[in-house]
């Protein structure tokens, strides 16, 4: 942290609640001598990485920043709590789109790490609080010297195709009218991913899939998710009738390209954002972009 903070090129990012700090260009980034002194507190800043040029971090702001008063009244941390009223604070579900492949991994880091923190503010063994260490990558407990790493629970997300070349899509019960997604859902403990797949379809739709082939993945970081994704076809001859759960799934059925093109033109079907893992998949089975 000595290090990062001599040199001129670090560059540091904020986050407040989940939200970044952001300008016309992607993250708004400060140089070290930009921030006040009062910022420069170890643990509130996370190591981040670096590219050809520079070292990141990002500073984690309590989200109360600036409520609490001296005796004058005088808002402690005062010069951070200007630096931040200047500042734009966005969600990284809705800025994520924005940014280019570096700010989005930068962002994305950032937004695990500190959703992690804010979590797990006490040792799982002793109840005692801890305290961070290592850039922000450790946790310790200094009652019995423990130490706690950053999790992230596994979840799969797939694009399920029947004997047409048709692909499964789904409205979870707590989405906006009208958005339609792959499947997805979390690894149970002990569970094969492949497994997952087949369990998960099975569950939210009683389809019955084959084998499944794993495409790539993404960080899904609300808030400690890493969504894996497949490819999976209907088992031939278990049949292509769709019947959801009606509570994690209000609604399913298979779209052809035309009727997905056809109903995402006229506003029926809303798709993920473009950013997400899901377009992705149901973009790879389209055969490229399915304008909006
Ligand atoms: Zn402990």
């Amino acid at each position: 942290m000595e290090d990062l903070a001599a040199d001129p090129q670090t560059r540091v990012l904020m986050v407040q609640g989940g939200r970044l700090g952001v300008d016309g260009d992607g993250l708004a980034l400060f140089a070290v001598d930009e921030l006040p002194q009062e910022a420069w507190q170890p643990d509130q800043l996370l190591y981040l990485g670096k590219d050809q040029q520079r070292r990141f971090l990002a500073l984690m702001l309590p989200d109360d920043l600036g409520h609490e008063r001296d005796l004058d009244g005088v808002p402690t941390q005062a010069r951070l709590v200007e630096l931040v009223a200047g500042v734009q604070f966005g969600h990284l579900r809705d800025i994520g789109d924005r940014l280019h492949d570096r700010d989005a991994g930068l962002a994305t880091s950032a937004v695990a790490l500190t959703e992690w923190h804010q979590r797990n503010p006490r040792c799982p063994h002793c109840g005692e609080a801890t305290e961070i260490i290592d850039g922000g990558w450790v946790r310790r407990c200094s009652t019995e010297d423990s130490l706690h790493y950053p999790r992230t629970d596994a979840a799969v997300i797939m694009a399920v195709t029947d004997e047409e070349d048709r692909i499964l899509l789904g409205h979870a019960a707590h989405w906006p009218t009208g958005r339609f997604s792959t499947l997805a859902g979390y690894v149970e403990p002990g569970e094969p991913l492949e497994e997952a797949v087949v369990r998960e379809v099975a569950e939210e739709t009683s389809i019955v899939v084959g084998e499944a082939t794993y495409r790539g993945s993404q960080p899904w970081p609300f808030p400690c998710s890493l969504m894996m994704g497949f490819r999976a076809q209907v088992r031939p001859g278990t049949g292509t009738e769709v019947r959801v759960d009606g509570e994690e799934l209000t609604e399913a059925r298979f779209f052809t390209r035309e009727q997905l093109l056809a109903q995402v033109q006229d506003g029926r079907v809303r798709l993920p954002m473009r950013s997400s893992i899901a377009r992705a998949l149901i973009e790879e089975w389209y055969g490229g972009p399915i304008p909006s």
